[in-house]
């Protein structure tokens, strides 16, 4: 496949863009080469400048779980964008889309919309301050909540694959009141709340973690924590930015069949326009102002068009839940897949999964937390996402990062994207 044109746009897109993008993992950093310019796309297909047709395996990092351009979201917001783009006034949409997210996900009775799931992160940490009236949070190494300085702390996704953890511009006052803790080591949380006792105001997790790769939490690990933080008078704090309405109605909460105190909500929820969100209890949401003194605000939020692609997303998933379990079902085959290929090619790996998030790590021990996904061989991981891209099947440029799968993938997709791999040298 040839990419003159994205490759033209890259060089011309540097000059005025710090490092050609607007988020870093898309310039292919980890893997080499340029990033590829999208034309536009449609259900599982995207389409490049150069007129190449790639099978989809990102789905903009999420958002779009039924495919691109799906016909009920792009109506929406074409309609509502006759109406006007923003008021910074309250709209009826805003309690829809407010009331169908509530009644689908567990355990919240109310829920604040922001930009991002960076804001959503940030804000809903600043509510279980305000709430816990303590400072401290614990984070997992190789978790991602967003780009917010005290997150930065050995952050998964582009942040490791940049090879700066913790980022220059993160002062030492606001780093040294996030921990770290380990994800699947319950006794490193314990360690961390003794060692800092009634000094933590929440623990914030992807409760199955994406943004190391796909990592799936143990049941003992994820019991252990609800009931340490129950114990203990600290808000365990799901971070649902990636899991939320995808791996099913209610998230992670209702797979995993844990209660999280405050959720956070993105990608999924915005229908592929930006939207964040935090939700939980009326006691904790009425400290949140105009309500309580817990401030945060937002010139655009809540807007007509963010709203209408969330309603609309959010409304077909409601009416058609069984989209969870075919994601599943096309994740699961396209596991078996790739499985059966990657047994004759010789290489030590590994591949996650859980609902429609999975990703393969070129490694020969089991892939628990951010140490175990490090130790991943990235010369095959390069190898492996261009022999891919080669074949027309795009991946994360990353092997930090979980494949999002989107209902508009064929069977015959996924048996492209098999084929395709028999074709790699790893
Ligand atoms: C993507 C992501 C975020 C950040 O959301 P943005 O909309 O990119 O700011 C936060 N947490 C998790 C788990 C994510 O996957």
């Amino acid at each position: 496949m040839l990419y003159q044109r994205s490759s033209a746009l890259f060089a011309e897109a540097q000059k005025y863009i710090p490092g050609g993008v607007n988020s870093p993992v898309r310039a292919f950093k980890a893997v080499g080469g340029d990033p590829i310019f999208v034309k536009k796309a449609k259900g599982a297909y995207l389409y490049d400048e150069d007129d190449n047709r790639l099978i989809d395996y990102i789905a903009s990092w999420g958002p779009l779980i039924l495919g691109h351009a799906h016909e009920s979201v792009i109506n929406a917001v074409i309609e509502k964008a006759k109406l006007g783009t923003s008021f910074g006034m309250p709209t009826e949409i805003e309690t829809q889309l407010a009331q169908l997210a509530v009644s689908m996900v567990p355990n919240i009775d109310k829920i604040r919309f922001v930009n991002s799931g960076t804001e959503a992160c940030m804000s809903a940490v600043r509510l279980a301050r305000g709430y816990t009236g303590k400072d401290k949070i614990i984070k997992f190494a190789g978790c991602y909540h967003g780009h917010s300085d005290s997150f930065l702390i050995q952050a998964g996704s582009g942040a490791v694959t940049f090879g700066s953890p913790n980022s220059p511009g993160v002062t030492k006052g606001t780093a040294k009141d996030t921990l770290l803790a380990i994800y699947n080591d319950i006794e490193s949380v314990r360690a961390l709340v003794a060692a800092n006792k009634g000094e933590i105001a929440t623990v914030i997790i992807e409760p199955v973690a994406g943004n190391m790769g796909c990592i799936v939490p143990t049941d003992e690990f994820i019991k252990g924590l609800r009931e340490l933080c129950t114990q203990e008078g600290i808000l365990l704090l799901f971070d649902e930015v990636m899991t939320g309405f995808r791996l099913g109605k209610g998230g992670a909460q209702e797979a995993l069949g844990i209660d999280a105190d405050i959720v956070c909500f993105g990608k999924v929820i915005g229908g592929g326009l930006p939207v964040g969100a935090f939700a939980a209890k009326t006691e904790i949401m009425s400290h949140l102002a105009p309500e309580g003194p817990v401030y945060q605000a937002g010139t655009l939020s809540g807007n007509p068009l963010a709203m209408a692609a969330g309603l609309a997303m959010l409304t077909e998933l409601n009416n058609k839940p069984e989209v969870f379990e075919s994601l599943a079902k096309k994740t699961a085959y396209l596991h078996e897949g790739l499985d059966s290929v990657l047994k004759e090619k010789g290489v030590p790996y590994q591949i996650n999964r859980f609902g429609s998030m999975i990703s393969v790590h070129f490694t020969e021990n089991p892939v628990v937390d951010f140490d175990s996904s490090a130790k991943g061989n990235n010369e095959t991981f390069k190898k492996y996402f261009h022999g891919m891209l080669e074949n027309g099947i795009y991946l994360p440029p990353s092997a930090f990062e979980s494949y999002f799968l989107n209902d508009a993938l064929t069977y015959a997709d996924i048996d492209e994207t098999v084929a395709a791999l028999k074709k790699v040298n790893l």
